[in-house]
C-alpha cells in the first residue's frame, strides 16, 4: 500500500471513531442531565415533604384520621400551609390514606385547583402507592411524555411505627421536552455524518483491498500460481541476494509433451511441477516462473548447512523424476535440469548470478539432462567436464572471424582414394592457439551464438567447395536443421548452386531423437539437390533403426567407440559386422572412423566397410591442396 493511502485510511478511521465517540457522548449527556434534574427535583421535594411532616406532627399527636375528621379548622390551617409551596412546577400537594378496602382517600389537599374534599376517593396508581405502605419508604413515580416530565414523590407519614398516610407532591417540567428538541436533530446530524463517513470508509477499504489484490495478481503467474518476472524485478531490489542460493530450473524435452499430449497437458504439467517444488521448499524460499518452462528458485541460506540448497534441489529433481504426471489416461514422465549458484559473493549483481545459473543449466542440459550442475569445473555424478572458454570469449572469436575448419580425409578403402573431407570446427584464440570444440561447443549449444557459429562453418565450407571443388561433409544436428535461419542459408546455397550441392555431405549427429517431421521434410528437400546424408555416430546414443525408414540416409558412420576396440573386443566386432550387413542390405554405404592403426584398418577392410577415417589414414589438416 502506498504511504498516501495509509495516511488517508488512518484519517478516515480516526474521524469515524471520533464521530462514534461524540454520538455516544451526546446520548450520555442527555441521560446524565435528566438524572441530575431528577436529583434536584427529588431533593427539593424531600425538603418540602419534611416541612409538611413536621407541621402536621406539631399539631397532631393522636390518631391522624380522626383528628382531621373532627377538626375542620386544623384541616384548613394545614392545607393553607401546604399551599405555600405550590408553584407552577410544584402543582399539587396532597395527603391520602388507605381505607380498610384498600382505596385511597383524601386527608389533606394543598392544591389550588381541583381541590380534593376530605375522605373522598381518589384513583391512584395503586401498586406504586401500596409500595410505600409496605416498605415504609418514599417512592418516586416518573412519567415522561410529549408534554414533559411528571414526577410524583410519595412519602410515608408514620405514627407509632405505622404508615397512616402518604404525602404526595406532583412536579412537572417541560425542560426535558426542550432538551430533546435540541438534542434530537443534533443526534440526527451525527447519525448522517456517521453513515456518510462509514460509507466513505467502506469505499476506501474496498479500494485498498482491490489495490492489494490487483498488485498480487500482477505478480502471480495465473497458471502455476508462482511469482512471475514482474515480481522478480521488484524483489531483487528489496532483498540482500547474498542471503540466497539461486537455481534455475528447466523442464527437459518439454516441447515434446506439448507435441505429443497437447498444450493442455503441458499446462497441467507446469502447474503440477510447480506444486511439487512448492512442497519441497520453505516459506522464506522464493519460487519464480522465469519464462515458459524455466523457473528460478531463491533458497534462503542455512548457516549451519551450506549444502542445504543443493540437497533441496536434488530432492526436487528426484521427486520429479519419480513422479507420474497423470493426464487423462496417460502416465507422463518428465525430468528437470538445474543450474545452481551458491558462491553468490563472487558476483556483483543479480543479473550475473542468473546468467551463471543459466550457463550451468545449459551444462546440465548438454551433459544429458535430468541433473543438477552447481559448479563450473568439478565433476560429480551429475556434471561434465567444462570448456575453458567463456561465452563472451567465444562470441568475440566469432565476431573477430577466428572460427575456422580443419579437414580430415575419408578414404575409399578399396582404392585408397580420398572420397571426401569432414569439416571439423576449430577456434583460434587470441594467442593463435587452436582450440578444439570440446572447449567451446557445449556451453553455447542452443544459443544464438551457436547459430552464428554454425553459419560461419557453413560459409567456410561453401567457400571451400566453390574454390576447390572438393567433397566436404559438415556436421549438423537436428536443431540446426530445424532452425529456420540456418536452414534457409543452407537451402538457398544448394538450390542456387548445383556445383556446391553435389560436393556436399551432411553428417547428421545422432545424439537426439531424430523422429521429427520437419527434419524429414527438410532432409528430403536437401537431398533432391544431390546432397548426401550421412548418419553420424551410429551404434551409440539413440541408434534408432526406424530413422532409416523416415530419413533419406546414404551413409552410415559407425561410432568410433566400436571401431577403436574392434581388434580387442569380440562384441564390438560382432556389432560392427551386423551393422555392416544391415547397411549393405539397405544399400547404405558405411564409414568406419577412429582407424588409428594398421590392425584396425585390416579388420575394417575385411568387414567390407567401404570408407575409412582416422589418424592412421589421415589427420585433420588446415587446408586441402
Ligand atoms: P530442453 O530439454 O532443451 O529444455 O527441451 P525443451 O523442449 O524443454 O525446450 P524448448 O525451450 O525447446 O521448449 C520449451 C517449450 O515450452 C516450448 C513452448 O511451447 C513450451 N511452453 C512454454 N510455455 C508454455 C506454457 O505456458 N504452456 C505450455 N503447455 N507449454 C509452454
Ligand atoms: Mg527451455
Ligand atoms: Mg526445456
Amino acid at each position: 500500500m502506498k504511504r498516501f493511502n495509509i495516511i488517508y485510511f488512518a484519517f478516515i478511521f480516526l474521524l469515524l471513531v471520533s464521530i462514534i465517540y461524540l454520538y455516544i457522548n451526546i446520548g450520555q449527556f442527555e441521560e446524565k442531565t435528566k438524572d441530575n434534574i431528577k436529583k434536584v427535583i427529588f431533593n427539593n421535594t424531600s425538603y418540602f415533604i419534611e416541612n409538611i411532616s413536621s407541621i402536621i406532627k406539631n399539631d397532631i399527636n393522636e390518631d391522624l384520621y380522626t383528628t382531621l375528621k373532627k377538626n375542620h379548622k386544623l384541616r384548613n390551617k394545614l392545607e393553607k400551609q401546604m399551599e405555600t409551596i405550590v408553584t407552577p412546577s410544584f402543582k399539587y400537594v396532597y395527603m391520602l390514606y388507605r381505607d380498610n378496602n384498600g382505596r385511597y382517600r383524601y386527608l389533606l389537599d394543598g392544591s389550588k385547583d381541583d381541590k380534593g374534599v376530605f375522605d373522598t376517593k381518589f384513583d391512584v396508581n395503586k401498586d406504586e402507592w401500596d409500595k410505600v405502605y409496605d416498605t415504609k419508604k418514599p417512592n418516586v413515580i416518573y412519567q415522561d411524555d410529549i408534554f414533559g416530565l411528571w414526577v410524583t414523590t410519595l412519602s410515608p407519614y408514620i405514627m407509632n411505627g405505622k404508615v397512616v398516610g402518604i404525602i404526595a407532591i406532583d412536579f412537572s417540567t417541560t425542560l426535558f421536552k426542550y432538551m430533546t428538541e435540541i438534542i434530537s436533530p443534533l443526534k440526527e446530524i451525527f447519525l448522517y455524518i456517521f453513515v456518510s463517513v462509514l460509507f466513505l470508509f467502506s469505499v476506501i477499504i474496498y479500494q485498498v483491498i482491490a489495490q492489494i489484490r490487483a498488485k498480487k495478481d500482477s505478480i502471480i503467474d495465473p497458471l502455476t500460481h508462482t511469482y512471475n518476472r514482474i515480481f522478480l524485478r521488484d524483489f531483487v531490489t528489496k532483498i540482500d541476494f547474498y542471503n540466497y542460493d539461486i537455481a534455475m530450473f528447466d523442464l527437459d524435452y518439454f516441447k515434446k509433451i506439448n507435441d505429443n499430449y497437447g498444450h493442455k497437458a503441458g499446462d497441467y504439467i507446469l502447474e503440477t511441477f510447480s506444486s511439487i517444488v512448492k512442497k519441497n521448499i520453505r516459506d522464506k524460499d522464493i519460487f519464480i516462473r522465469f519464462g515458459g518452462e524455466e523457473f528460478l528458485l531463491f533458497v534462503y541460506k542455512k548457516k549451519k548447512n551450506r549444502s542445504y540448497a543443493k540437497e533441496t534441489i536434488v530432492r526436487i529433481r528426484k521427486s520429479i523424476e519419480d513422479y507420474k504426471f497423470k493426464y487423462e489416461s496417460f502416465d507422463i514422465r518428465l525430468t528437470v535440469s538445474v543450474g545452481l549458484v551458491v558462491e553468490i559473493q563472487k558476483y556483483k549483481n543479480i543479473q550475473e548470478i542468473i546468467k551463471k545459473a543459466d550457463e550451468r543449466l545449459y551444462k546440465a542440459k548438454h551433459s544429458g539432462r535430468n541433473r543438477v550442475v552447481d559448479s563450473d569445473n568439478t565433476i560429480n555424478n551429475d556434471t561434465i567436464m567444462v570448456n575453458k572458454l567463456s561465452i563472451s570469449q567465444i562470441k568475440q572469436a566469432i565476431d573477430e572471424d577466428r572460427i575456422l575448419c580443419q579437414f580430415q580425409p575419408i578414404y575409399r578403402l578399396k582404392s585408397s582414394e580420398i572420397k571426401y573431407y569432414e569439416a571439423l570446427v576449430r577456434l583460434c584464440d587470441k594467442s593463435n592457439n587452436l582450440v578444439y570444440p570440446g572447449s567451446f561447443l557445449d556451453s553455447i549449444e542452443g544459443t544464438n551464438i551457436y547459430r552464428d557459429m554454425t553459419k560461419k562453418i557453413l560459409a567456410i565450407v561453401f567457400k571451400k567447395i566453390a574454390n576447390q571443388g572438393v567433397n566436404i561433409s559438415i556436421n549438423l544436428n537436428l536443431s540446426d536443421i530445424i532452425d529456420s535461419s540456418i536452414y534457409e542459408m543452407l537451402i538457398k546455397e544448394i538450390r542456387n548452386n548445383q556445383d556446391i550441392s553435389k560436393f556436399l555431405t551432411i553428417e547428421l549427429l545422432e545424439y537426439e531423437d531424430l523422429d521429427n517431421n520437419l527434419l524429414q521434410y527438410r532432409l528430403s528437400e536437401i537431398k533432391q539437390y544431390g546432397v548426401m546424408i550421412s548418419l553420424d555416430d551410429f551404434g551409440s546414443g539413440y541408434s534408432n533403426f526406424s530413422v532409416f525408414e523416415s530419413l533419406p540416409i546414404d551413409i552410415l558412420k559407425i561410432d568410433g567407440s566400436l571401431i577403436k576396440n574392434i581388434d580387442k573386443s569380440e562384441v564390438s566386432f560382432r556389432i560392427v559386422e551386423a551393422i555392416v550387413l544391415f547397411a549393405h542390405n539397405l544399400n547404405i554405404k558405411v564409414v568406419g572412423e577412429f582407424i588409428h592403426n594398421e590392425e584396425i584398418l585390416k579388420i575394417v577392410k575385411s568387414l567390407n566397410i567401404q570408407y575409412g577415417q582416422g589418424f592412421y589414414l589421415g589427420k585433420p589438416i588446415d587446408d586441402i591442396f
